[in-house]
Order: C-alpha cells, then structure tokens, then sequence
C-alpha cells in the first residue's frame, strides 16, 4: 500500500530502517507511525536474534483491549491508541515500559512458540502445539531450568509474575529493552532460550489428553 512508501520515504537515523516492514504485510494504518516504528523494531531485533525472523508475518493496527499481541502464527497487533500519544513509561507493572520494549516482549511470545515448533515438538500435532502453548508448557521448563543455574526463580515484574508466560516474555523485554541494566535473571532466561536455539538444551514438552480436550 502507499502507506508502506511513505514509511520507506521519512529515513531517520535507524539503519536499517528501511528493511522494516520488509515481508511483512500491514492492515489498517497507525495511529503515529514513529511510535509503531519502534514497537515493529523491538520485535525485529528480538526475532533476528533467535533466527526466527521468518515467522513474523504481519502488523495490524486497530482497537484492542491490551497495548499490542502477537498470536502464534506471526500476528503483531498495535492498539491505535496506545501508540497515538506517547505513552512510555507509564506502567510500573511490566519491566521495559517503552514502545521498544513492548516489542521485545511480543516478539518472546513468538519466540518461544517458535523454539517450541522447531526444536522441541518437531512432530507433534498442531493440537499438541496449541495445547503446549496455552498451558505455557516451554515456558515452565525454561523456567526451572533457569531457577536451577541461577538458584532461586526472583520476580521480574508483575506483569511477569502472571503467568510463566508472561515471565519469559518479560525476561526478554528485560534484556532487550534495559540491555545492560536487565535484571540478572533474565539474563539467564534468554540463555536458557537461546540453549535450545543451539541445540543444548532440549525440554521434553508434554501435553496429555486432558489438556488437548479430548
Ligand atoms: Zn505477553
């Protein structure tokens, strides 16, 4: 669409900037494209940075009820209003209250799905998978593994303390986000992850009939 030229045309001191949106298709148009930039450029570093860049598919701009999402299969919704006045640093529940930062976090939901698909259910049904992921099956295993070397499992936000989830997403936003000033154990989360990136660490993830619904 034209909206996509005009994108290419503003420049800024981002490198890089202009490969972007590059693949990914747009719906809707948003609200403040500087803040969106930022938002699209806090989930791209984080995506290229597990090799999973590929799975990102699309950015939609609209009204939704949280800031931003990212469903399983590379969705990343922006809510309009959230990004239309500046609204960083705001929150004081979630760990990088920027709108790079809430990229980060939405490209860990993705992350971790991806992880999951490509290295740690390979074979399983796309019921198994979905199953897995509602009960934040990796998420938990990364978790105990990251209390294990790191010796105790402390909150990072509460935000993060939700779910565990929302924890691992929070721990990449973390690390991300704050990069030198990440809490310490986030660092070792993004570890754990980027573990079975390289093939070191390999969770059995399970999920039985119960969880799947039938
Ligand atoms: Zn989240």
């Amino acid at each position: 669409m034209a909206k996509g030229a005009s994108k290419l045309s503003k420049g800024g001191g981002n490198a890089g900037k202009k490969d972007l949106y590059a693949g990914l298709n747009t719906e809707g148009s948003a609200a403040n494209q500087e803040n969106a930039d930022k938002i699209v450029q806090g989930a791209r570093d984080v995506l290229s940075d597990f090799g999973v860049d590929d799975a990102f598919r699309s950015v939609r701009y609209g009204k939704y009820s949280g800031d931003a999402g990212m469903n399983a299969v590379g969705d990343l919704s922006i809510s309009n209003e959230y990004i239309a006045k500046n609204k960083e640093n705001q929150r004081s529940d979630v760990v990088s209250d920027t709108y790079y930062g809430t990229g980060a976090h939405e490209a860990g939901h993705l992350v971790v799905s991806e992880l999951t698909r490509r290295y740690l259910m390979p074979n399983a049904s796309n019921l198994e998978k979905a199953s897995a992921r509602k009960y934040d099956k990796t998420e938990k295993e990364v978790l105990k593994e990251a209390k294990r070397r790191f010796g105790s499992n402390p909150v990072i936000s509460k935000y993060g303390s939700t779910k565990p989830g929302e924890k691992v997403a929070e721990a990449i936003s973390d690390v991300y986000g704050n990069k030198g000033r990440a809490n310490p154990y986030s660092k070792v989360i993004v570890e754990v992850l980027k573990d079975i990136q390289r093939g070191a660490f390999r969770p059995t993830i399970t999920v039985t009939k119960r969880e799947m619904g039938i």
